[in-house]
């Protein structure tokens, strides 16, 4: 390992899919909660009008200062927005429904597609090296100026991807999109990995769905399954990541498991890099 200790890498993952409802913000959450759980220091930037990662890790409308509207349309810096969670190792960077005038607002400015990217860079050259080793950015479920301005800063790609009919043919498109990005914007986006999610195992469609992702996208699909559970869907409602309204639940285990497999790929992607 070439990388001096004091200064960790920090890696960037936007966290898409252009499909709603397939576990984006819920990866967020609970990935990011997981990854800080394991010692990673994470910022999770919510980048959806709706602000539910915001909600969900009990930042409530009132309480949101400076948000991820004011890093991309007033050039404000990450350290200013993120805001810290109840838990040690995690920050948030909040939204509110600002947000979506972003599209218009930046209609004619210069680099309009790299406002996060440049926020994010500055982070980088933080004096003592990045207070974050892990940012997860995410995205509203479209192709819009904001998630570009995602896929614009990211290293690399997480993909959601619901256990459903027609998974494949979303993940096709979406993998044209991260092509798009490589050739006009952001040639070294990588995709991390692909994460199959509220997976049911008793679901003969679940099963089927999961073979064939894992026969077209190989290594790139994660070991670990998020299942489908109901303490995951009930805990943002309390404010608070699964893995703190229940650790012991299928749930916040597979997203324990998950982190690690993250973390994992990074270390050996890493010494290879080295
Ligand atoms: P997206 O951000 O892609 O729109 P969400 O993360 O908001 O998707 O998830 C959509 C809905 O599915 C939410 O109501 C969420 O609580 C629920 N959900 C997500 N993952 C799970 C899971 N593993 N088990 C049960 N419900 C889930
Ligand atoms: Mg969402």
């Amino acid at each position: 390992d070439s990388e001096p200790r004091s200064y960790p890498a920090l890696r960037v993952l936007s966290v898409s899919n252009q499909k709603g409802g397939v576990g984006k913000t819920t990866t967020a959450i609970n990935l990011g909660t997981a990854l800080a759980a394991v010692g990673e220091k994470v910022l999770i930037i919510d980048m959806d009008p709706q602000g539910n990662a915001s909600t969900g890790l009990g930042m409530p409308r009132g309480k949101r200062k400076t948000t991820a509207y004011d890093v991309i349309v007033n050039g404000a810096p990450l350290a200013d927005a993120a805001a810290p969670s109840a838990l040690p190792g995690l920050w948030l960077v909040p939204a509110d429904p600002d947000l979506s005038g972003v599209e218009l607002e930046l209609a004619q400015a210069q680099r309009r597609s790299f406002r996060l990217r440049d926020a994010i860079n500055a982070v980088r050259q933080t004096p003592g090296g990045s207070p974050y080793t892990y940012i997860l950015i995410d995205c509203p479920p479209s192709l819009n100026l904001l998630t570009v301005n995602a896929m614009a800063a990211a290293d690399a790609v997480l993909v959601p991807l619901q256990c459903e009919f027609f998974a494949l043919e979303g993940l096709t498109q979406l993998m044209r999109t991260v092509e798009l990005v490589r050739a006009s914007l952001n040639p070294k986006l990588e995709i991390q990995g692909v994460v199959l999610t509220m997976y049911d195992r008793r679901n003969r469609l679940s099963d089927q769905v999961a073979q064939d992702v894992r026969s077209h996208f190989g290594d790139k699909v994660y070991e670990t399954m998020i299942p489908r559970n109901v303490r995951v869907s009930e805990a943002p409602s309390f404010g608070k990541p699964v893995l703190v309204y229940d650790l012991n639940c299928s749930g916040s285990q597979a997203y324990l498991k998950l982190a690690r497999e993250v973390v994992g790929r990074e270390r050996a992607r890493r010494a290879t890099a080295a």
